[in-house]
């Protein structure tokens, strides 16, 4: 029998600590549960880019989401190098910005020449402001409206088209926006090229993840149904004033295994080949994101480069068999880049033993800073953080602040003798909390800093109780 431990030693909060130094950058920041600057510090405190994750709580209070900066820049680099290294054309990994769309986060990004992928006006308009490129911004969504399509084309993105209507909707608005322009600057404008667009097909691939996000079966509500390809690619051949640049498919998230990535690459260059004989020259391939992260110690995703490698390799296979010019390609990752880079540190408050069934901890959030447990039964593993290196001597269930039963943050969770105000840290909460965030319960939305090289930023402030009315009216008949 091999143990994992010597006998008499503990699990403690150390064994979620990475295994290798910053200074290594081998590991792929999706296989680790704590970010990689993560140590423990002489106060036996959890550190995250230098800076002792219990003085950020005294300083910005909490709950607080922590973004190490570090690990977010070596997924950035792990995703553009590993595409230079197996893709022998062009390529540009855009982050999906849905995962967590702010202006630091956006710009971190652009920093490392990452294109951004939005999925909403809101969205476009953050990557706009941080000052990215709309050259290299992509925009989804499969029921845009007539409004975010004239911002888009106003800003000079590339439109993801999903759907007959919205291809509709925009060769009339494509057509028209320039006549109205033309008449009232008396000139045409210098967005009077045709716009860009790439369009969203469904492939029809099976991937094993939760039915929520999961989006490349047939059955879904995104994409153009690749059985109408021929209508579809001789509608678009003959609009002049759209350039279809490229074609588009996303399959889900969460996804451990390579296989469906493989196919949708085979998948892809079909159809790249099929729009070639509609006399649709199509440049970019864009082979969405999916790749998961670990969230428990069970999780095992591929790392970053083996998921970007056999993507490559397919379709550079495929298009040599078939004599095509290999195409630019395009890869949206959103959790695998910023999922793990990210803690969110809580205050552990009042508790409840209730004998022989169950103790629950409560903090001061929940289901309004992370709704994934409430909504998808994601788990999360958790650390103390002024206890790294004790024994996690029970079982605990941690449960939030709102008035819901099933405001869990993690069942079962093991941790060590707790008291009021230790700081319990979730872990890999960069993807999908802040951006789903709500002030249920009317609690203000948390603050977020970066951490790098024992600094601390600020990159969004907690909410005040004047935010959370600030939108509110109260007609003057209601006044007392
Ligand atoms: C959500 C989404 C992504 C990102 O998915 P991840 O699983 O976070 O990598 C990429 N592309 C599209 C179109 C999406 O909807």
């Amino acid at each position: 029998m091999v143990s994992t431990h010597p006998a008499g030693v503990q699990d403690s909060g150390s064994k979620y600590l990475p295994q290798e130094s910053i200074s290594n950058t081998s590991l792929s920041p999706n296989q680790e549960l704590l970010p990689l600057t993560a140590t423990i510090n002489g106060h036996d405190h959890l550190e995250i880019g230098g800076c002792d994750v219990t003085t950020l709580v005294q300083q910005f209070g909490s709950p607080l989401y922590i973004l190490d900066e570090q690990t977010l820049r070596i997924a950035c680099r792990q995703y553009r190098d590993s595409f230079k290294r197996y893709y022998q054309g062009e390529s540009q990994v855009l982050y999906a910005s849905k995962a967590w769309s702010c202006l630091s986060v956006c710009a971190i990004a652009a920093s490392e020449g990452l294109g951004i992928d939005v999925v909403s006006g809101g969205e476009l308009y953050t990557a706009l402001n941080a000052g990215v490129n709309p050259d290299k911004i992509y925009f989804h969504g499969n029921n845009k409206s007539r409004q975010e399509l004239i911002f888009a084309i106003e800003s000079g993105c590339i439109i993801v088209v999903d759907n007959w209507h919205e291809l509709r909707t925009l060769v009339e608005i494509a057509g028209g926006v320039r006549e109205e322009d033309t008449e009232t600057r008396g000139h045409a404008l210098a967005s009077s090229s045709p716009v860009r667009i790439m369009l969203r097909l469904t492939p029809g691939i099976e991937c094993h993840t939760h039915e929520y996000i999961r989006t490349g079966h047939l059955d879904s509500k995104f994409g153009f149904d690749p059985n109408q390809l021929d209508d579809l690619f001789t509608f678009v051949s003959q609009q002049s004033v759209i350039n279809c640049v490229g074609l588009h498919a996303h399959i889900g998230s969460q996804i451990f295994e390579r296989q469906p990535h493989q196919d949708l690459a085979a998948v892809m260059v079909q159809w790249m080949s099929k729009a070639t004989r509609y006399g649709l020259a199509i440049k970019e391939l864009n082979v969405g994101g999916g790749l998961g992260i670990k969230y428990t110690e069970s999780d095992d995703p591929p790392s970053i480069e083996e998921w970007v490698k056999p993507i490559c390799e397919v379709i550079q296979e495929v298009c040599t068999a078939q004599n095509l010019p290999l195409p630019k390609l395009l890869s949206e990752p959103g959790r695998s880049l910023i999922g793990s880079a990210c803690v969110t540190a809580y205050s552990i408050g009042s508790s409840k033993v209730i004998p022989e069934t169950r103790t629950y901890v409560a903090v001061d959030g929940g289901m309004s800073d992370n709704p994934r447990p409430i909504t998808y039964q994601s788990v999360y593993r958790t650390v103390v953080a002024n206890r790294m290196s004790a024994p996690l001597t029970q079982t605990v269930t941690i449960a939030g602040k709102h008035c819901e039963s099933g405001d869990i943050v993690i069942k079962d969770a093991q941790v060590p003798k707790t008291e009021p105000g230790d700081i319990l840290v979730v872990m890999a909460t960069g993807a999908y909390n802040y951006s789903m965030a709500s002030n249920y319960n009317r609690l203000p939305r948390p603050a977020a800093v970066i951490v790098a090289n024992g600094e601390a930023n600020l990159i969004l402030q907690r909410e005040t109780y004047q935010d959370l009315i600030r939108q509110d009216c109260l007609p003057e008949r209601l006044k007392s």
